[in-house]
């Protein structure tokens, strides 16, 4: 058995990756639910909150404050981030491997239902998900590195 999120974390399976240090990576969700959502995950493999030493606890909300700042400097989630952690197998956590979602949000956007459905099962989103993707990260390493 294989978790997704340690084979990334290892460098086995590729990612949009945004950033990376000794206890976190930060991703791009390739299922979004909304425009630039990005994932803060664990390196070490764990399935709650609770699993983390409190010191790489600390750090998580300091990561995602910082991670939502370059969001809004890449023009995301101006009017709103949600920012959810789903802590455990049963919460609907679908890795079971501890990540903090942030999703974009703005006044009046699709319901994410739809979104996804635009962006993964129609043949066209499906083409255009890639280089969403790519652009998307693109932007959101340049605006974490011009943060200071
Ligand atoms: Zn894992």
């Amino acid at each position: 058995m294989d978790c997704v999120f340690c084979a990334i974390a290892a460098g086995r399976l590729p990612a949009h990756q945004l950033y990376r240090d000794e206890d976190f990576i930060v991703l791009l969700d390739i299922f979004p639910m909304r425009p630039a959502h990005v994932l803060i995950v664990s390196r070490a493999h764990a399935p709650f909150l609770e699993d983390l030493p409190a010191a790489v606890r600390d750090r998580l909300l300091a990561l995602a404050d910082r991670m939502a700042a370059a969001l809004r400097a890449a023009g995301y989630g101006r009017e709103g981030i949600n920012l959810l952690i789903n802590d455990g197998p049963d919460s609907n956590q679908h890795v079971p491997h501890l990540h903090l979602h942030l999703i974009p949000r703005r006044r009046g956007d699709l319901p994410a239902l739809l979104w996804r459905l635009l962006v993964r099962f129609l043949p066209l989103g499906r083409r255009r998900l890639q280089a969403r993707l790519q652009a998307e990260a693109e932007q959101l390493r340049r605006a974490l590195g011009e943060e200071n």
